[in-house]
């Protein structure tokens, strides 16, 4: 994924360039309440209009299944990129997306100007990644990049099917994110230490198997912790526990142990004997939780053990929180390794979703080296896998 060509490799003066871009941003009352996605595509933007050339954004929004829906028109996100970037952004309000109005909307289009199309998922041909609609949106322009690092690891038409008609590229923020989590894959400053958390081991899978190869350290916290001590032979009460799983928890300790990984589960937990922010709640070693109670958190020894081999780490990855973070009884252990990230000097990348809103939560998104903007398609980096919004792209 490396040697793919950037914007930068394309010559967009005078052109016309499609931008496809995730601008899937949370939104109340036909507000944005969160434009971290926007802002940040903004660069690769910012770069085609200074070069002399003319952006035809693009971009889904929820979930429309393949038809019009004005709750989820893209308009409310081209009025805040031309907040963003001081700048007239036209937007091609068109139900068909590829329409006759956007069709002389971008005819008209000049050097130096912008444009944003209505919402892809309007059509259902958008993630049937139908040929037919790759070709209509490639007709639109001259060139394409994708800067859509959170639906990379979709094949659609306008992440992927597309580049099969135009000469194209990836933008700044896909290049960013390759060159973090690609660059710790591929070539990690060591020791390499892996943190990951989460409801469920059956969501991880493919990353742990990926990383026991290439990792130093392992740390395991969250929800999925409990089959981990089920197959070390500890009971767990009522904690989260997939039961068909435990034998591959097995094997993976097993690998560990040969690949000489240092795999860290927590040595304490703090449990409660209801899934709820004012249950009553108390520390007990791991080996030694309660018939009746389950593991909502990590305990205080785990987050002093977890936070020492993280600040002995040159690169950490971490993905999943350690425990019910959404409950702020139960929130100190994804906090403490948020904390310890912090004030590490390692290369710190934090995998999307609910790890990166605990660092944002909890104050500490500017002191990570990288915040990746899609969590499905991080995993997916995470596991090995080529995404297909990547692979579709020119090499250099
Ligand atoms: P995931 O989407 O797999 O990354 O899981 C994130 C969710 O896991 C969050 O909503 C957490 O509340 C939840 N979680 C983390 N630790 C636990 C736990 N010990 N018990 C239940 N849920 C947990």
């Amino acid at each position: 994924m490396l040697n793919k060509k950037t914007v930068e490799n394309l010559n967009v003066k005078d052109k016309k360039v499609l931008v496809r871009c995730d601008f899937n941003v949370p939104m109340k009352d036909g507000k944005i309440t969160d434009d971290i996605r926007i802002r940040s595509a903004m660069p690769t933007v910012e770069y085609i209009l200074k070069q002399g050339g003319a952006v035809v954004l693009m971009s889904h929004l929820g979930r429309p299944k393949g038809e019009p829906k004005p709750e989820y028109s893209l308009e409310p996100v081209a009025n805040r990129i031309s907040e963003l970037i001081n700048k007239e952004v036209k937007f091609a309000d068109d139900n068909l997306v590829v329409g006759d109005n956007t069709k002389k909307m971008i005819e008209e289009l000049n050097s130096g100007e912008v444009i944003l199309l209505q919402n892809v998922r309007y059509r259902k041909e958008e993630k049937q990644n139908e040929e037919s609609f790759s070709k209509e949106l490639a007709s639109l322009a001259d060139l394409y990049v994708n800067d859509a690092f959170g639906t990379a690891h979709r094949a659609h038409s306008s992440t992927a099917g597309v580049a099969a008609f135009l000469p194209s590229a990836m933008g700044y923020l896909i290049e960013k994110e390759i060159k973090f989590i690609g660059g710790a894959l591929e070539n990690p400053k060591r020791p390499f230490a892996v943190i990951l958390g989460g409801a469920k081991v059956s969501d991880k899978i493919g990353v742990i198997e990926n990383l026991i190869d290439k990792a130093d350290t392992l740390i395991i916290g969250g929800g999925m912790a409990y089959t981990f001590f089920k197959a070390k032979g500890y009971e767990v009460g009522t904690s989260l526990l997939e039961e068909d799983k435990v034998t591959l928890a097995k094997n993976l300790i097993e690998k560990a142990r040969e690949k000489n990984v240092d795999l860290l589960l927590p040595v304490d937990t703090v449990v409660a004997k209801e899934f709820d922010a004012n249950a009553d709640y108390k520390t007990v070693d791991s080996s030694n939780i309660p018939e009746e109670m389950m593991g909502l958190d990590i305990g205080e020894k785990t987050r002093e053990l977890f936070a020492k081999k993280i600040k002995e780490a040159k690169t950490v990855i971490w993905n999943g929180p350690m425990g019910v973070f959404e409950m702020p009884a139960f929130a100190n252990g994804t906090k403490e390794v948020a904390n310890a990230l912090s004030e590490s000097d390692a290369t710190t990348i934090i995998g999307g979703g609910d790890s990166a809103a605990a660092v944002e939560k909890f104050g500490y998104a500017n002191m990570m080296s990288h915040i990746s903007t899609g969590g499905g398609a991080s995993l997916e980096f995470l596991e090995g896998k080529m995404l297909p919004g990547i692979d579709a792209l020119e090499n250099k």
